[in-house]
């Protein structure tokens, strides 16, 4: 396990930072707020802005909403090197690592659907039980796969039965020296900023390649950004609590640390967080109805993360 090889990478000459969206709806003001922080950082600091697009979940990602998110960045004024990385074209990349996670067997496969999860976290809570939830409110996985033979996990494979990859978070915390940090230069939902230290216990044993795709969003993410040597990871506050997750990785797969400046989300009049499934709160339909750059970026409030 390679522990302590992780290198920092700030303080490297060009700073690279990348916005990320999963084309699978339109852009809307807190996307341009995410680009739009990346973009000024890359400009103030002479560093480079790429555009990643997150299409590893190939039924959501759509065609139409990569072309509208090419379109409302150049609308904002916003350039990037091209062709852009494209997930779905990299899986692997992402086999590379799992195999290398296979061999230090810190991962499982996991044969339970996500009904029949839900179904035994319901039953176990029914039962009196205080069923551990992970920081975005979902159940830890409730299978005891893990502790299945070699030769059985072999056999189900073989006989074709469904599974995603998980990592055996015990095991690998366990073998694990002393703590992981990560320097904060934004904050976290409660404030959380400066040297961090990761928690990942909390994720449990965290999904890395989900059943339908040899992937997942954390391994993926962590996987690029090592690749397109992504220097700060620009982002919104909801996944500061992923980055604990992230930043493991980096350590078991010995790759480089980013610094990471986590910043507060738009919210909508109710102070819920903009869902991309709402068009009437997108850029487009802010375009249709008239609104200017200018007026883009006083709603994305970039003022208030300076
Ligand atoms: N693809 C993620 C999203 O659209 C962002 C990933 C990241 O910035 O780390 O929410």
């Amino acid at each position: 396990m390679s522990n302590a090889n992780a290198t920092a990478n700030a303080g490297l000459s060009t700073p690279i930072v990348r916005f990320a969206p999963s084309p699978n709806g339109l852009l809307h003001v807190g996307h341009a707020r995410s680009a739009l922080l990346n973009w000024q950082f890359a400009h103030a600091n002479g560093g480079k802005f790429l555009l990643r697009l997150e299409d590893i979940d190939l039924t959501r990602a759509r065609p139409e909403f990569e072309t509208a998110i090419f379109e409302d960045l150049a609308w904002l004024g916003l350039e990037w090197p091209r062709p852009v990385r494209r997930q779905s074209r990299h899986f692997s990349d992402y086999e590379t690592a799992l195999s290398e996670l296979r061999k230090l067997d810190l991962i499982y496969p996991a044969f339970l659907s996500r009904t029949e999860a839900a179904e035994r976290v319901r039953k176990a809570e029914a039962g009196g039980r205080i069923w551990p939830r992970d920081p975005d409110g979902a159940p830890h996985y409730p299978g005891d796969d893990r502790t299945l033979t070699a030769a059985q996990r072999t056999k189900r494979i073989s006989d074709g039965e469904p599974h995603a990859w998980r990592l055996d978070m015990k095991a690998t915390l366990s073998g694990l020296a002393g703590s992981m940090c990560w320097d904060e230069l934004g904050a976290g939902p409660n404030g959380e900023t400066g040297k961090i230290t990761a928690t990942p216990a909390e994720w449990g044993d965290v999904i890395l390649a989900r059943r339908d795709i040899p992937t997942s969003y954390h391994l993926a993410v962590t996987i690029d950004d090592s690749i397109q040597g992504v220097t700060d990871v620009i982002r919104g506050e909801d996944l500061f609590a992923a980055t604990s997750v992230h930043r493991l990785l980096q350590q078991l797969l010995g790759l480089p640390v980013p610094r990471y400046r986590h910043h507060g989300l738009v919210l909508d009049t109710g102070g819920r967080k903009l869902s991309k499934s709402e068009d009437a709160t997108s850029i487009a339909s802010w375009r249709e109805q008239g609104a200017t750059p200018a007026d883009i970026i006083a709603m994305a409030r970039l003022d208030s993360e300076a």
